[in-house]
């Protein structure tokens, strides 16, 4: 089967692509595929993001496609960012910003306790679907460390780990993330 990415993170595309290797006989991305579009994450929740993204591009371009929505949900701020977490202080997909505003709302805060959540979806051409959730629980750090990764990164400790996630390797993090269990999870489905 090939499968086509419905997302124009490269971060994204470089770790589903590591993660489903050897599992589908070809995975593009919307570039490779030609397909200029970016669908209105207007949904109320990861996964209803995820199946838009998957309906849309499944859609345009007749094949199988996989879409990620993901975030980060802080104790301390009830949950937030969330679903806004790509948008966090405004600016769509501003990492130093974005990383910024977290640090900032946290300042004097004990509790740093936070999770990672990751909706996969597959949207197939005859209008069925398959998806799945997945989480890495941790905490956040009070400054930034590391370089790999990418988004809240540097500055979220996995539990039980003296690194940030921007302190692991791809193959480390894929094996570990809440994108690496969702899409576990969603390949036994399959
Ligand atoms: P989406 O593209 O709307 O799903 O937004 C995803 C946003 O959540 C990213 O821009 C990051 O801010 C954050 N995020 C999701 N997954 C990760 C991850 O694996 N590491 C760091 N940040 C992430």
């Amino acid at each position: 089967m090939k499968l086509i990415i419905a997302s124009n993170n490269k971060n994204k595309i470089r770790e589903i692509r590591e993660i489903l290797r050897d599992k589908f006989d070809a995975i593009l991305s919307l570039r490779e595929a030609g397909i200029e579009h970016e669908t209105v994450e207007d949904g109320t929740t990861f996964m209803e993001n995820a199946r838009k993204k998957a309906d849309e591009i499944c859609a345009i371009s007749g094949m199988a496609a996989l879409a990620d929505d993901s975030g980060i949900c802080v104790d301390a701020l009830g949950g937030a960012p969330g679903i806004y977490s790509a948008r966090f202080s405004g600016e769509h997909g501003n990492d130093e910003k974005n990383n910024d505003l977290l640090l900032e709302k946290l300042n004097g805060v004990r509790d740093r306790g936070a999770h990672y959540t990751a909706a996969v979806c597959i949207s197939f051409p005859d209008g069925t679907r398959k998806e799945a959730e997945g989480y890495l629980f941790g905490t956040i750090g009070y400054e930034r460390i590391g370089n790999g990764g990418f988004g809240y990164d540097p500055l979220f400790f996995p539990k039980d780990s003296d690194r940030t996630l921007a302190q692991f390797t791809d193959e480390e993090k894929n094996a570990v993330s809440h994108r690496g269990n969702a899409l576990r999870a969603l390949l036994e489905k399959l």
